[in-house]
């Protein structure tokens, strides 16, 4: 029987609707012969408001901080009531979420008093939008028909004791998932667990970082070498770029893990970069999907991208960006110069994003960010520094560039109009990024657009659909 791991984010999950419209397609699966094993985020929102009300107890706003929880909780009740027909067993749920938020109002008002939130308290107090979310979706499969069975994902994802960004201990979860998922899957049942929550060794509550449902799916399905790895969101996959900016925009129908993880880097939203990563060591193909839009063959992201006539697959967007230019002429044939410069980065844990060369100056990009102030200020000990923010990164991701010639020529040509302030071609060869002022990116991504998608790949890119967009309606 072919095993899948669905995991399902925040969106498909949010209110009764979106639950309901998760269990028939989970439902699905299973009457398709398939062996699902479900990983579910928080109910939209949930994890931002949790944060709200911890950082609003710590200030000492306990008043705030319970009125938060309990708008939660009633959130939750209602949707508990909506989903679940059986007064027993909607009550039985309800139950359960009142003694979920009884415990975390007590931690709330904790934190009230001592008025310090540690990133390990953080990290137990955002871990029960997964722990109620992942009750939920398990009760509504029940009232679906299916046996659904609730699994604690803390006692399958172990992590170090890195809170708030924990790092899986991937043998470990092997291990765990050896002995408490597949017992459950042979009983014919349906797992469903939380993403995003962990615990470590010591049996503490961690969590895999924001976002990290995607690395939670990842991870059981590399644990279990799952056939596919499903990833249900609210777009139909991967997209050559964002439809927002550009209509013609098409979906990308098959991109390799190596393109995929390049783009999500980059700023598209779709997938957590670091999802792929447990799934390219075992080869097991991910799969983006629309759950508004469930027949939709969505995005397959597989280890090598078969041959694509265009150069390139997609184009992202990174905003919010500033670069950052220091200049010294003592720099000329010294070494351990730019290892002073990247420990200052470092001092401010202060990713870097892109980086540039010369002479006498390097360039460097950053998330624009309230150090830049003291990371310059340190960097002037050694040299001239300049920062200056509202800076956009274009990233042109595709395997086909490899090798050719006149790409970048053509790119350049196809923006020749707009300012470019950095460029570089990663080390991956497979991507093509430059640094514009942020106003100008719409633009630009629309003329790259026109320029690299007037004929596009069929197999690659799903051209139907956008014929049949394109076609008046009557
Ligand atoms: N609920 C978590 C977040 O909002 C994890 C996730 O949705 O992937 O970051
Ligand atoms: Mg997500």
């Amino acid at each position: 029987m072919s095993l899948v791991v669905m995991k399902f984010g925040g969106t498909s999950v949010e209110d009764q609707t979106a639950i309901s419209r998760t269990a028939a397609i989970v439902a699905g699966r299973v009457a398709q012969g398939k062996q699902p094993v479900v990983v579910v985020s928080a109910l939209a929102r949930v994890t931002d408001q949790l944060l709200r009300a911890a950082s609003a107890a710590a200030q000492g706003d306990r008043t705030g901080a319970l009125a938060i929880s309990s708008r939660l909780r009633s959130r939750h009740r209602d949707t508990a009531c909506a989903l679940i027909k059986d007064p027993k067993n909607s009550a039985a749920l309800v139950n359960l979420i009142d003694q979920k938020f009884d415990s975390l109002d007590e931690i709330l008002r904790g934190l009230a008093a001592i008025l310090e939130l540690t990133p390990r308290i953080s990290d137990l107090i955002v871990s029960y939008g997964e722990r109620i979310s992942s009750r939920m979706v398990a009760a509504a499969f029940c009232e679906h028909g299916m046996d659904a069975a609730h699994v604690d994902a803390r006692e399958i994802i172990l992590t170090d004791s890195q809170y708030q960004k924990a790092t899986p201990l991937e043998a470990v979860i092997e291990k765990r998932a050896a002995e408490k998922l597949r017992p459950l899957l042979n009983q014919g049942k349906v797992p469903v667990m939380g993403g995003f929550i962990a615990s470590n060794e010591a049996g503490i509550t961690t969590t895999l970082g924001r976002g990290g449902s995607d690395l939670s799916g990842a991870l059981v399905g590399g644990a279990l070498t799952a056939d596919a790895i499903e990833i249900w969101t609210d777009v139909d996959g991967i997209m050559t770029c964002d439809p927002r900016v550009c209509p013609d925009a098409l979906r990308v129908r098959v991109i390799s893990f190596e393109e995929a993880s390049e783009l999500a880097y980059f700023g598209a939203k779709v997938l957590h970069p670091a999802t792929i990563l447990p799934a390219v060591k075992k080869n097991i193909p991910v799969l983006v999907l629309n759950s508004r839009n469930p027949s939709n063959e969505g995005t397959r992201i597989i280890s090598l991208a078969p041959h694509c006539k265009s150069p390139f697959k997609s184009i992202a967007v990174k905003k919010k960006l500033s670069i950052i230019d220091v200049v010294a002429s003592r720099m000329l044939m010294t070494h351990g110069y730019l290892s002073e410069i990247f420990a200052i980065f470092d001092k401010h844990k202060c990713p870097v994003d892109m980086v540039s060369t010369s002479e006498v100056s390097v360039s460097l990009t950053v998330d624009s960010n309230d150090k830049l102030p003291l990371i310059a200020a340190d960097l002037s000990k050694h040299a001239d520094v300049k920062y200056e923010g509202k800076k956009a990164l274009v990233c042109m991701v595709g395997e086909d560039i490899r090798g050719q010639n006149g790409i970048a020529a053509q790119v350049f040509a196809a923006i020749r109009h707009i300012n470019v302030r950095m460029i570089s071609q990663g080390a991956s060869e497979i991507n093509m990024s430059f640094m514009i002022e942020e106003e100008d990116a719409d633009e630009a991504v629309r003329s790259l657009h026109a320029a690299f998608f007037k004929e596009p790949d069929p197999e690659i890119f799903d051209v139907e659909a956008h014929k049949m967009a394109a076609e008046p309606t009557r």
